[in-house]
């Protein structure tokens, strides 16, 4: 099904603090770090390309006016220098202009901030995604998630809607999830939605360099114990998510693909566990 393989690492591109609790029924009443995931995939042939890009200076600009400022007070950022994306891509001598493709899981803000930052980069996303996030009003966008702002002015020319993409059958051992888009082409990366914590939400499957298959799955869980224990946010969370039936569902869904297959390393774009179990080269 996966017929190319790709080099992977996971960048901790800042993170924001909030109470455990909120996020994980059963959790800490502390708040603890929540990271935010970029996936630097080097394609063999197209080059270097992003799975959302963590977070930018953009965010605190974005988030200075009024109402916009209540999401930086929800979730409070910190972006050491060393964290940066530009820092991060540079360690693999990769500049931010090198780009080629940013897969946007959704438009959250911790998720696309740095757009506005890859000058030669294309973009993929799921028309439903989008579609909750353009021509809305301020308050009806932030309370979405989005932060229109942090796209960049030409984003509808470089955008390539998944949806447009081949499908590819993913065979039982994927159930509940059936098919998913070949964002490229060559069968390297697939592109599965995962609904619920947005309205279409873009997870990408790929097969690393040494042979493990990754699901990125961006916050279809918010922790490696979401999924492997079934544990839901909480209920004050639930605001947040665009259908919250169709989150139970997806997260249960990947509970069986997991079970199912236990080689694959499942990757929520905001868990500390798992970005430290992926290895050193974790920045
Ligand atoms: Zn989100």
């Amino acid at each position: 099904m996966l017929l190319t393989r790709v080099e992977l690492h996971l960048l901790r591109v800042g993170r924001c603090r909030h109470p455990e609790w909120v996020t994980l029924r059963g959790g800490r009443l502390a708040a603890i770090d929540f990271p935010a995931l970029a996936a630097l995939i080097v394609h063999p042939t197209a080059g270097p390309i992003l799975y959302d890009t963590g977070y930018a200076d953009h965010f605190t600009s974005a988030t200075t006016p009024f109402p916009e400022r209540l999401y930086r007070w929800l979730t409070p950022v910190h972006l050491p220098q060393e964290e940066r994306l530009g820092a991060q891509l540079g360690r693999f001598g990769i500049g931010l202009g090198d780009v080629r493709k940013v897969l946007i899981s959704h438009f959250h803000g911790d998720h696309v901030a740095g757009l506005r930052d890859l000058p030669g980069a294309g973009f993929l996303a799921l028309r439903d995604d989008l579609l909750a996030c353009l021509g809305r009003t301020r308050w009806q966008a932030l309370r979405r998630g989005c932060l229109p702002a942090l796209l960049p002015p030409d984003f509808p020319k470089r955008l390539t809607l998944v949806d447009e993409r081949p499908v590819v059958d993913l065979g039982p051992a994927w159930a509940p999830f059936t098919a998913g888009y070949d964002l490229l082409g060559d069968r390297s990366l697939l592109g599965i939605p995962l609904p619920g914590h947005s309205p279409a939400q873009l997870g990408v499957l790929l097969r690393t360099m040494d042979d493990r298959t990754v699901l990125l799955a961006a916050d279809a869980c918010w922790s490696a114990r979401a999924w492997r224990e079934g544990r839901l946010p909480s209920i004050v969370a639930r605001p947040l998510f665009a259908d919250w039936a169709s989150y139970r569902r997806t997260l249960a869904g990947l509970r069986e693909v997991a079970d199912r297959q236990k080689e694959l390393l499942i990757v929520p774009s905001h868990c500390a566990e798992t970005l430290a179990a992926f290895g050193a080269e974790i920045q």
